[in-house]
This record gives structure tokens, C-alpha cells and sequence, in this order.
């Protein structure tokens, strides 16, 4: 059984303030927002990152992005919203389990990418 600090919140043994679960995957607050409406999806099986996802893991990974609006919208994002995946050293990923981030609120949002 996988030690994952995400692994660990989809079994129950870390607290977190879930947004949605289903049988592919598990939403919860982030527990350092940026933004007035920071959510976290995620699948529920563990895959470290982008770069460890293959065919197999379609079904979640459709099932996150199927479900980003609605539950964005569910939890206030009604004007718009930002959705994040940092993947690797470059992409400053943090923690090693695939999520999604799901980041909206009013007027809250730089540009996109300084130039
Ligand atoms: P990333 O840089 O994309 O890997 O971001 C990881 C995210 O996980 C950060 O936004 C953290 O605030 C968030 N995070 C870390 N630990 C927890 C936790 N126990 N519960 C909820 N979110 C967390
Ligand atoms: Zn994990």
C-alpha cells in the first residue's frame, strides 16, 4: 500500500475536506489555497505524475477534467477558473501523485505566463 500523502488522503487516513469522490477519482481543498476557490482532483489510483500516465489511466484522468466544471461551479467558481497540472522539477511539482488543480474566484488571476 502506497505511503503517498495523497494515497493517504484517498484512504481516510489524513483528514481533508473532500469536494466529490467517485469510483476513478477524489476532490479536495487544497490546504494552502491561492485563490478563493482552490480545489484539488485527483485519480484514485496512484500514478507519480504526468509523465507515468498511459491508456490505462484514461478513465480517471477523462473523469478529472469531465468533472472540472461542475464542480467548480459547485464550489463558486461561477465566472471562470484555472486548471493547473505541475508535473516534474520544471513544472515545481510538489507532491508526487497526479492532481489537478482547480483554481477560480473573482478576478483573482494573473496572466497566464509572464513574457
Ligand atoms: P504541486 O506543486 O502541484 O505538487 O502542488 C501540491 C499541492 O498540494 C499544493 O498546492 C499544496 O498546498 C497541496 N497540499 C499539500 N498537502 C496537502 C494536504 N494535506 N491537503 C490538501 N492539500 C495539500
Ligand atoms: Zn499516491
Amino acid at each position: 500500500m502506497s505511503d503517498c500523502l495523497f494515497c493517504r488522503i484517498v484512504r481516510g487516513e489524513i483528514p481533508s475536506k473532500k469536494v466529490y469522490e467517485d469510483e476513478h477519482v477524489f476532490a479536495f481543498h487544497d490546504i494552502n489555497p491561492i485563490a478563493p476557490v482552490h480545489f484539488l482532483i485527483i485519480p484514485k489510483a496512484h500514478v507519480p505524475s504526468l509523465y507515468e500516465c498511459e491508456s490505462g489511466h484514461e478513465p480517471a484522468l477523462g473523469r478529472m477534467l469531465a468533472l472540472a466544471g461542475r464542480l467548480a461551479r459547485e464550489q463558486g467558481a461561477t465566472d471562470g477558473f484555472r486548471t493547473i497540472i505541475n508535473t516534474g522539477r520544471v513544472g515545481r511539482q510538489e507532491v508526487y501523485h497526479v492532481h489537478l488543480h482547480i483554481v477560480g474566484g473573482p478576478d483573482v488571476l494573473p496572466g497566464m505566463l509572464k513574457r
